[in-house]
C-alpha cells in the first residue's frame, strides 16, 4: 500500500503536524496522510505514536491497514468514553441488539397470524381491530 511516486508522496500527519520531512521509509505515512490528521490526533493521544509505528512495524504489510483502522476506532472510543472505551459501545450495541430480538418475537405472532389469514383466502375480510382499536379500513 504505498502512495505511487515516492517524489510526489505528501508528508504524513504526524510529520506535518511537527513541521518536518516526512522519510520515504516512513511507517506511518500509507495509513495517516496528512489528510487523516484527526485520526493521527485521536491515536497519538490515546497510544502515542511512537507506540502506533511500533506496532505497525511488527504486523506483515498487508495487517497494517486494518490495525490502522483498528486503533483509530479505539482510539475514537476511548476518547469519547473514557472509562468503558470500545467496550462502552459493544455493550450498547448488545442492549439495542437484545432489545430488537424483544420486538421480534413480539411481531412474530402476529406475523403467523396474517400468514394463516393470507393462506386460507381471509386477509379481506378480517375484522379483527388494529392496535388503535379501530376496525381495520376495507382493502
Ligand atoms: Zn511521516
Amino acid at each position: 500500500m504505498e502512495g505511487g511516486d515516492p517524489l510526489k508522496r505528501k508528508p504524513c500527519a504526524k510529520c506535518r503536524t511537527q513541521k518536518r520531512k516526512c522519510p520515504e521509509d516512513c511507517l506511518l505515512a500509507p495509513y495517516f496522510p496528512a489528510a487523516k490528521r484527526r485520526s493521527f490526533l485521536s491515536v497519538h493521544k490515546v497510544f502515542g505514536s511512537g507506540k502506533v509505528a511500533k506496532a505497525l512495524k511488527g504486523l506483515p504489510e498487508d495487517q497494517r491497514a486494518a490495525a490502522a483502522s483498528s486503533m483509530v476506532s479505539e482510539a475514537d472510543a476511548r476518547i469519547k468514553d473514557p472509562v468503558n472505551g470500545c467496550i462502552g459501545e459493544i455493550n450498547g450495541l448488545r442492549a439495542e441488539v437484545e432489545m430488537l430480538r424483544g420486538l421480534l418475537a413480539e411481531c412474530e405472532p402476529e406475523v403467523a397470524r396474517l400468514k394463516a389469514l393470507v393462506e386460507t383466502g381471509q386477509a379481506k375480510t378480517d375484522p379483527r381491530p388494529n392496535e388503535a382499536g379501530s376496525p381495520l379500513p376495507p382493502a
